[in-house]
């Protein structure tokens, strides 16, 4: 039967609202740290981008400082032997005074080292370094072969060559000398020397292995800084800057690996202006993100230590909050039990324990509140006060313990007969009980009282000292009607007293009080 005096305590589990905690620190810590290391990428990344990027710029401006300087040097020698050639075409060979002509024009410029004439056999007419070397034929030189087989009669560069007459790396430019028919009549060559581009090469910080170099429009090494003289002459048709980058501009900036040693570098070329030359300069790509390398290792170095403080910090954190979601589980369950015990006791102090049904106390208790509601509503209330019939001859028959268990029976069959909800039965004291029945009026209430004696009787439990044989009970009924009024007491006094009345009218039967 439900206790209506004993209320149901709301509980509100937080167990939920702390997992929630933990798996928002979680997730907070996870986006903490992947940000962290997606700014270190990104930021490493950029820099590294910046710094190709700004070795790019610088390279494109040193060839072009280079494709100028290459220019000039050569646009001076080369004036010399356009003036040269138009004085051979047009006044002959001197063979007195054009010697001492070159030898003074020569050392008008530093960077030139020398002056030559040659005949169509490839003889030496004339040079500018002394009249001794006279005689020596240089048929077999490049630029001499060009010259004869080719009627152009522009500024050619040749391969750079070693000096026959003093043993020095020089730079060729020479010109086509023609006889007045147009025929071939020789060439005017003037050389410079290779170690006036070096010098200037070697005082620019190119790190330990970028290149400068100078080369002809074929393909072959000019020039090339640092200076090995196997490489004077070599061809890098093949490179990029002639299959790729060339073709589509004379100037720019790439990324390549050289087809010399392999390296990959950044590089900036330009062709030199009215000569067939390209300038370039290129620092070794591993040399310029050297220092990047380093200073991305340092701060990945500080964020994986941050980010292992970080971890470290928010694993402490999170088995702090898991160990306080199970001191809470704990403590709740604690409570649980407590609330249990407590209503076990409550139940204890409000249940009487040989029948389980309502205590006196509860009783009370009831029948003030249900009297409180029945003022309130103007609604009635009645009580049936019980008493089993000679039950002092069945306990001295039966024993002590045969009456305890007839008091179980009659306790269950008052409860089987009590149909709403809102009704009380309890063990009023010894073998008397009381039956609270709100919204009941006498005539309900008698209706009842009748139906438990009928039913208690029905049962027929063996009493062989009452006059029946079985055990039956008798019932007094009061009911506080019209008299709203009433207290609890003068309720259960009339009950008492019409009891009273059907136990001096014979027993087992119900009795209305007046
Ligand atoms: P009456 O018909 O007038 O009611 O006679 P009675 O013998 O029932 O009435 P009485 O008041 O003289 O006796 C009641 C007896 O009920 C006395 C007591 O031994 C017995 N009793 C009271 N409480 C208990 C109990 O918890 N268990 C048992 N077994 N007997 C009880
Ligand atoms: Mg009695
Ligand atoms: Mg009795």
């Amino acid at each position: 039967m439900r206790n209506p005096l004993i209320n149901q305590p709301v509980t509100e589990h937080p167990s939920k609202v702390t997992r929630l905690k933990v798996r928002s620190a979680v997730t907070l810590l996870i986006a903490v740290c992947l940000s962290m290391a997606l700014i270190v990428v990104w930021e490493a990344w950029s820099s590294r981008q910046y710094r190709l990027h700004d070795k790019e710029v610088a390279m494109s401006n040193l060839a072009q400082t280079l494709a100028s300087q290459a220019q000039a040097s050569i646009k001076q020698a080369d004036t010399l032997l356009y003036a040269l050639v138009d004085r051979l075409e047009h006044e002959g060979v001197d063979d007195h005074r054009l010697p001492l002509l070159l030898n003074a024009q020569r050392a008008e410029l530093s960077q030139i080292h020398g002056l030559f004439v040659f005949d169509e056999n490839g003889k030496w007419l004339a040079n500018s370094n002394g009249a001794g070397q006279t005689g020596v034929n240089n048929s077999d030189r490049e630029y001499f072969i060009f010259h004869r087989d080719n009627p152009s009669r522009g500024p050619h560069i040749g391969p750079s060559i070693k000096s026959r007459s003093s043993g020095e790396w020089i730079l060729t430019v020479s010109r086509r000398v023609n006889h007045p028919d147009g025929s071939f009549a020789g060439v005017a060559l003037a050389t410079i020397y290779l170690s006036h581009f070096l010098q200037l090469y070697d005082s620019i910080d190119m790190g330990d292995d970028g290149v400068i170099s100078l080369v002809a429009d074929n393909a072959t090494i000019i020039l090339r800084r640092p200076f090995k003289e196997s490489e004077i002459g070599t061809s890098i048709a093949k490179s990029p800057l002639f299959t790729e980058l060339l073709p589509k501009g004379d100037a720019g900036t790439a990324t390549i690996v050289s087809t010399i040693d392999g390296v990959e570098r950044v590089l900036g070329y330009r062709r030199v202006e009215s000569y067939p030359l390209i300038a370039f300069a290129a620092l070794n790509k591993d040399e310029i993100l050297d220092s990047w390398r380093k200073e991305t290792l340092f701060s990945v170095g500080i964020v994986s230590v941050l980010l292992a403080f970080l971890g470290v910090l928010g694993r402490r954190l999170i088995k702090l909050m898991q160990r306080q979601n199970r001191v809470q589980a704990e403590l709740l369950q604690t409570q649980g039990k407590l609330i249990e015990s407590n209503r076990n006791l409550e139940g204890l102090a409000l249940e009487d324990a040989l029948t389980g049904l309502a205590n006196r106390r509860q009783l009370d208790l009831f029948i003030d509140a249900e009297l409180g509601r029945a003022r309130r509503h103007g609604s009635d209330l009645a009580l049936l006060m019980l008493d089993v019939d000679h039950f002092k001859a069945y306990n001295d028959c039966y024993g002590h313990l045969t009456g305890d268990d007839c008091l179980r029976q009659v306790s269950a069959i008052i409860t089987a007969n009590i149909e709403r909800p809102g009704d009380l039965a309890a063990r009023f004291g010894g073998e008397e009980f009381a039956v609270v029945l709100p919204g009941t009026d006498y005539v309900g209430a008698f209706l009842v009282a009748e139906k438990i004696r009928k039913a208690v009787q029905d049962a027929a439990i063996a009493h062989s000292d009452s006059p029946l044989g079985v055990i039956t009970v008798s019932l007094g009924i009061s009911a506080c009607g019209t008299d709203t009024q009433i207290e609890a007491q003068a309720l259960i006094g009339a009950a008492d007293k019409a009891l009273y009345v059907a136990k001096t009218s014979g027993r087992n039967m119900s009795v209305i009080a007046n």
